[in-house]
C-alpha cells in the first residue's frame, strides 16, 4: 500500500483547488498521456511498473483534506485497470473514444486518488495505456517523468524510493507584488477571427505542426529561445488580429531541473506586450525575451499572491503552454508511440495554445469552444506568420505575410455603353411595350422615348450638354422619368432636388452644385416629342450622370458626382445578379434623391421591363404599395429595412417577389420574417460614393445576415488604419475599389482626397473609397458591424449628426448640441437632440422649427433633451455613450376602458381613441393631439390603420394620418368614407 505523508497544499495547488471549488472547471484540469504498445506486452510487468511509479510518486495516490488544506493519502490504491478497448464510443477502433471518456471522467478530489491508469486492449497485439491525472498533482513535466519511470520499471530497473515532499521553495512574495503592481492589468477580451459567443459548445482541439529546423536556426541567430520565438510570433499574430495590448498566460516551470518529480510544479503568469506594427520582428522577439527574463525571478509566486485576483479558470482569455520532449524511452520487446497532447475535452478561457517541441517538429494544438472563432484559420495563420518571421526576421510585424483568402476579383473596364444607349435600344426594339404605370396612365417605351428626346432637344437649344448639370425638382410621376432621360440624353448630369425639402436646402444644393437650370413639373409635359432636330451628343463613360447630395458632418451637405460608366456597371450588375428581364415589373418607390432610385427606374428601362410608380406622397403608405404590388403583378421591390417592416405589417406575402433590401443594416429578426415570404431576399449594401450598391447577399431563410460579396467589377478591402488588409474574420474599415468609385465630392478637393485614395491593390490611377463602415469577412460573406464614426441611418436616410448639431448651434438659445439615434435598430428609431442652453429661453417647438427651416424632415430631432453640461471622455471629447437614454415609451399597453376617453361619447371616437392608446401606449390622448408629437411614425400609422380596418371595417388612406394627424381628424375621415359608400 502506497502512502503519502500529509503535505500542506502548495500555493499553486491551492490556486487550482480554489478554482475547482468556485468554477465548474470540468476536465480542463485533467492531464492525460497515452502510450500505444505494439507487440507482446507483458501486462503483469506493466501493472508492477505502475505500482512502482505510484510508490515513487505518492502524490498520485493523494486526496485533498479540506480542513487541513493538505494533500493526504487517498482511501483507495492506484492500480492498473485492464479493459477491452475500441468498444462503444464513436471514435474509431483505436480506443480514441475510450480515451476521451477516461479523460473526461471526473475526479473526486476529496476522496482521491488523483490519477488513474487504464490499459485498453485495442486490437490483437496492440494495447493503449491511458494515464489521467489531476493538475493538482501533475503537470507537463510530470508526463515526461511518468513515462520515463514506467519504462525503467517495466524494463526491470529499480526506481528510487518515495522522495520526501520537497520543502516549499522560498519565494519573495513582496518582491513579486512590487513587480506586478505596475505590470499587471486585467486583460481585455481577446479579438480573434470570426469571434462569436458560442455558449455550451463542446471544446475541440485543432492540431497543426511546425518544423523545428528553421525555427532553431533563426532563434540561434536572434539569440532567443524557441519558446521566446514562438511566443513572439503568437503575440505578433494577435496584434494583427487587432489586439492592441496582447496578454497571454504562460505556464512556467518551477520544477527542480536536476531531480524532476511528478507534481504540480508550474506557475501560470501573464505575458503582456504591445507590439508596434512597424517594429521588425527580430526586435520584437528580443523584447519578448527581455520581458520574460525580467519576470523569471518571480516565477515561483502565483499571481494571486502578488495582486488581487478574482478566482478564474485562466489568468487571461488566452493561454499558452510550451514544453520540450525528448524521444520517449523504449519498453523492452514492444514498440511504443506516446501521445503527449491528449485533449482534455475542455478549455480554460477563450483559447489555449499548446506547443510540444520534439526533435524535428513542434506539435501544436489550439483548444477552444467549437465555433467560438475560426481556429483552423488561426492555426494556419500562426504557421504562416511564424514561417515568414523565421525566414526574414527583419520584416515589420505588420508586414509578415499571412495567407490571403480574400480573392480580389479582376476589375474590367467600365462599360462603354450608357444607360441612355440601353434605353434607346429598348425603344427601338419594342416601342409598344409598356414602360411606366403612373396612376391611371400607362406609358409605352415609344411615348417615353419621344418625350425624353423632345426634352433633350429643348435642353440642347438652351445650351445644355456634356458637362452641364440640370436640377430635377419633380414628384415621382412619369414626367420624372422623362426629365431624367431627357437630361441624360443631352450628355448632361442630373441633380435631384426633392420638392419636399425646405426651400433653403434646395437653394443651397442648387447653388453649391452649380445647376444650370432646374426642371419643375411645368417644364416636362409628357406630350413632348422630338428627336433629331438638334445634334445628339450621347454621354461618354466618364461623363457625370448624376450628382447626389448626402449629409455632411461639418454642417453642409456634399455632392457626389457619379459617372456613366459606374452607373451602367451597376445597372448591368444588378440585372445579372437578379436575372432581371423584359417580363419583370418593378415598383418605383424611392425618391430620386436616393441613388437607389436608379435601380428602380433605369434598370427596368434598360431591359424592357415595366415600372409601377408609387404616388409621390405614398412612399410610407404600405397599404397603397401592397395594392399596387398585387394589382399589377409587381415582381421586384427594393426598399429600406424600415420600408419592408411597413410592408410586412400591412400583410405582404408574395412567394414570387424578388425583395431587395438595403440602405441600412438588415436586422436579423426582419430577415427571418421576410425571407420565407418572398422568392428571393437580397441584401444590398453600398454608399452613394461607390454607386448605389457595391455588395450583394442572397439571404436564405434561417441564414445569418451578411452583406455578401462584391458586385461586378468591384473590389472590397477590409483594412486597418494604415490601409493594410486585416485577416479574415477581423474587423476593419471597408474600402471599395473598382468601376463604381465616383469622381468625388463636387467642388470639395480636400474632402475628396481624404476619402478617395489611390488604390494600393488596383491598376495605376485606380482609387478606393473609405466607407467608414466596420466590417469583417466571415464564412458567408462580409458582415456589417457598424460605423467607425457617428454617421447614422434613419429609415434609409444617411445622416451626419454633426450637420444637425451645427444647425442647432445656430439657435441663440443653444450653446452646445449633440444628436444621436435612439433605438437604432427597431421601429422606434428616432433622433434625439441633447442641448446645453445658453440661458436664453428655449422653446422646444421653436427649436425644431428652426432646424426644419433648413434640414429635411427626417433630420429634425423627434425629441430635445436639455442638459446642464455634456458628459466628456477622459480626453475631453463628447462621450456619446454616456448621454442619458431618452425616455422610452411605456412598455405595456395600458388597461384602460376605451369609453372613458371617448371625447364625444360616440362609438367611433371611442374605438379610434382606444386604438391610438394601444398602439402609442399612452393612456391619455386628447382628440386634437398630434399623432407625431405623441411619438407616432409610419409604422404606428400602419398599425392604427390595420386595427381601424379590422374593428370598424373602414380602410382609412394613410395620407389622412399625415394631413389630419389627430383623433378628431381621423374620426371625421371615417365619417366621410362611410358616407361615400
Ligand atoms: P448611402 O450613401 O445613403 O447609400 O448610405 C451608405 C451607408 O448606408 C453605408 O455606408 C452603410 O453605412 C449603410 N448601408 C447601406 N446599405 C447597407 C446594408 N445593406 N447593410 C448595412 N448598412 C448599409
Ligand atoms: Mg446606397
Amino acid at each position: 500500500m502506497t502512502t503519502v505523508t500529509a503535505a500542506p497544499l502548495t500555493p499553486a495547488q491551492h490556486g487550482v483547488w480554489i478554482t475547482e471549488q468556485t468554477l465548474p472547471a470540468g476536465p480542463a484540469y485533467h492531464l492525460a498521456v497515452t502510450i500505444r504498445f505494439t507487440g507482446a506486452l507483458d501486462v503483469d510487468r506493466l501493472a508492477a511498473a505502475v505500482a512502482a511509479v505510484v510508490a515513487r510518486h505518492p502524490v498520485l495516490a493523494g486526496a485533498v483534506d479540506e480542513d487541513a488544506v493538505a494533500l493526504v493519502p487517498a482511501g483507495a490504491e492506484v492500480t492498473l485497470v485492464v479493459r477491452p478497448g475500441g468498444s462503444g464510443g464513436s471514435g474509431g477502433s483505436g480506443g480514441e473514444a475510450d480515451v476521451a471518456d477516461l479523460v473526461a471522467a471526473p475526479f473526486d478530489l476529496r476522496r482521491g486518488p488523483l490519477a488513474r491508469f487504464t490499459l485498453l486492449r485495442t486490437a490483437p497485439g496492440e494495447h493503449l495505456l491511458c494515464v489521467v491525472a489531476h493538475h493538482l498533482v501533475f503537470d507537463g513535466t510530470s508526463k515526461q517523468v511518468l513515462v520515463a519511470d514506467l519504462a525503467t520499471a517495466y524494463n526491470g530497473g529499480t526506481l528510487p524510493t518515495a522522495d520526501a515532499p520537497a520543502a516549499e521553495s522560498i519565494v519573495d512574495t513582496a518582491a513579486a507584488a512590487g513587480f506586478w503592481a505596475t505590470r499587471w492589468q486585467e486583460p481585455a477580451p481577446a479579438q480573434l477571427p470570426g469571434l462569436r459567443h458560442a455558449v455550451g459548445g463542446a471544446a475541440v482541439a485543432v492540431p497543426f505542426t511546425i518544423g523545428t529546423a528553421a525555427l532553431a536556426e533563426t532563434a540561434a541567430t536572434l539569440g532567443v529561445t524557441h519558446f521566446e520565438l514562438l511566443i513572439a510570433a503568437w503575440h505578433a499574430l494577435l496584434r494583427r488580429y487587432g489586439n492592441g495590448t496582447v496578454t497571454t498566460a504562460v505556464e512556467l516551470s518551477t520544477a527542480d531541473r536536476a531531480a524532476p518529480r511528478i507534481g504540480l510544479h508550474v506557475n501560470e503568469l501573464p505575458v503582456s506586450t504591445t507590439p508596434d506594427p512597424a517594429q521588425p520582428f527580430a526586435a520584437f522577439a528580443r523584447a519578448v525575451r527581455a520581458q520574460l527574463r525580467e519576470m523569471y525571478p518571480h516565477r515561483a509566486v502565483p499571481l494571486s499572491h502578488a495582486v488581487r485576483l478574482t478566482p478564474r479558470a485562466a489568468l487571461a482569455p488566452l493561454t499558452v503552454s510550451y514544453r520540450r520532449r525528448a524521444e520517449p524511452p523504449a519498453f523492452d520487446g514492444v514498440d511504443t508511440a506516446v501521445d503527449w497532447l491528449v485533449f482534455p475535452g475542455a478549455v480554460r478561457g477563450t483559447a489555449n495554445l499548446q506547443l510540444v517541441e520534439g526533435p524535428s517538429v513542434v506539435e501544436g494544438s489550439l483548444h477552444l469552444v467549437a465555433g467560438s472563432f475560426a481556429a483552423e484559420q488561426v492555426a494556419a495563420e500562426f504557421q504562416a506568420l511564424l514561417a515568414a518571421a523565421v525566414a526574414a526576421p527583419g520584416t515589420a510585424v505588420a508586414d509578415l505575410a499571412l495567407p490571403s483568402t480574400a480573392d480580389v476579383p479582376a476589375v474590367g473596364p467600365a462599360p462603354r455603353d450608357t444607360v441612355v444607349d440601353r434605353f434607346l435600344a429598348r425603344v427601338a426594339a419594342d416601342p409598344a411595350a409598356e414602360a411606366v404605370v403612373c396612376g391611371d396612365r400607362r406609358i409605352s417605351y415609344g411615348r417615353l422615348g419621344a418625350a425624353a428626346a423632345g426634352l433633350a432637344d429643348r435642353l440642347r437649344r438652351q445650351g445644355i450638354g456634356p458637362g452641364s448639370l440640370v436640377g430635377i425638382a419633380l414628384p415621382r410621376t412619369a414626367e420624372l422619368l422623362v426629365a431624367v432621360l431627357g437630361v441624360l440624353e443631352t450628355g448632361a448630369a442630373y441633380l435631384p432636388l426633392d420638392p419636399s425639402y425646405p426651400a433653403e436646402r434646395i437653394a443651397f444644393i442648387r447653388d453649391d452644385a452649380g445647376a444650370a437650370l432646374v426642371l419643375t413639373p411645368a417644364d416636362v409635359p409628357l406630350s413632348l416629342s422630338g428627336g433629331g432636330d438638334t445634334a445628339a451628343v450621347l454621354p461618354a463613360a466618364d461623363d457625370v450622370a448624376y450628382v447626389i447630395y448626402t449629409s455632411g458632418s461639418t454642417g453642409k451637405p456634399k455632392g457626389v458626382a457619379v459617372p456613366h460608366g459606374a452607373l451602367t456597371n451597376l445597372v448591368d450588375a444588378m440585372r445579372d445578379h437578379l436575372g432581371a428581364a423584359a417580363g419583370d415589373t418593378w415598383l418605383g418607390l424611392t425618391s430620386l434623391s436616393f441613388d437607389i432610385s436608379t435601380v428602380e427606374l433605369l434598370l427596368p428601362l434598360t431591359v424592357g421591363a415595366r415600372i409601377v410608380l408609387v404616388p409621390p406622397d405614398r412612399h410610407r403608405d404600405a397599404a397603397t404599395q401592397l395594392r399596387l404590388i398585387d394589382g399589377h403583378g409587381v415582381t421586384h421591390v427594393q426598399a429600406t429595412p424600415s420600408g419592408w417592416r411597413l410592408l410586412l405589417e400591412a400583410g405582404l406575402s408574395r412567394g414570387d417577389l424578388v425583395a431587395v433590401t438595403g440602405g441600412e443594416a438588415l436586422p436579423a429578426d426582419l430577415a427571418a420574417r421576410l425571407a420565407p415570404l418572398v422568392r428571393r431576399l437580397v441584401n444590398a449594401y453600398g454608399p452613394t460614393e461607390t454607386t448605389v450598391w457595391s455588395a450583394l447577399a442572397d439571404i436564405a431563410p434561417d441564414a445569418p445576415v451578411t452583406i455578401g460579396g462584391p458586385v461586378a467589377n468591384t473590389t472590397l478591402h477590409v483594412l486597418d488604419d494604415a490601409l493594410r488588409p486585416v485577416p479574415d474574420g477581423i474587423a476593419g474599415e471597408l474600402w471599395i475599389g473598382g468601376v463604381g468609385v465616383a469622381h468625388g465630392y463636387r467642388g470639395r478637393g480636400g474632402l475628396t482626397a481624404d476619402r478617395f485614395r489611390p488604390d494600393p491593390f488596383g491598376a495605376p490611377g485606380a482609387r478606393i473609397y473609405g466607407t467608414g463602415d466596420r466590417v469583417r469577412r466571415g464564412p458567408s460573406g462580409l458582415e456589417f458591424l457598424g460605423r467607425v464614426d457617428n454617421q447614422v441611418k434613419l429609415r434609409g436616410h444617411r445622416i451626419e449628426p454633426g450637420e444637425i448639431e451645427a444647425r442647432l448651434a445656430t439657435h441663440p438659445a443653444v450653446a452646445q448640441a449633440a444628436v444621436v439615434l435612439a433605438d437604432p435598430h427597431g421601429p422606434r428609431a428616432r433622433l434625439v437632440a441633447y442641448v446645453v442652453p445658453t440661458g436664453e429661453p428655449l422653446d422646444v417647438a421653436a427649436l425644431r422649427e428652426h432646424v426644419a427651416r433648413t434640414l429635411p424632415g427626417y433630420m429634425v430631432p423627434a425629441a430635445v433633451v436639455t442638459l446642464e453640461r455634456f458628459p466628456l471622455t477622459p480626453n475631453g471629447k463628447l462621450d456619446r455613450a454616456a448621454l442619458p437614454t431618452p425616455a422610452e415609451p411605456p412598455a405595456a399597453a395600458p388597461a384602460v376602458a376605451p369609453a372613458a376617453f371617448a371625447g364625444t361619447g360616440d362609438d367611433t371616437t371611442a374605438t379610434v381613441t382606444a386604438i391610438w392608446q394601444e398602439v402609442l401606449r399612452i393612456d391619455d390622448i386628447g382628440p386634437d393631439e398630434d399623432l407625431f408629437d405623441l411619438g407616432g411614425h409610419s409604422l404606428t400609422i400602419t398599425q392604427i390603420a390595420v386595427r381601424i380596418r379590422k374593428r370598424l371595417g373602414v380602410d382609412v388612406p394613410l395620407d389622412v394620418f399625415f394631413d389630419t394627424p389627430t383623433i378628431d381628424g381621423v374620426v371625421a375621415a371615417i365619417a366621410d368614407l362611410r358616407e361615400a359608400r
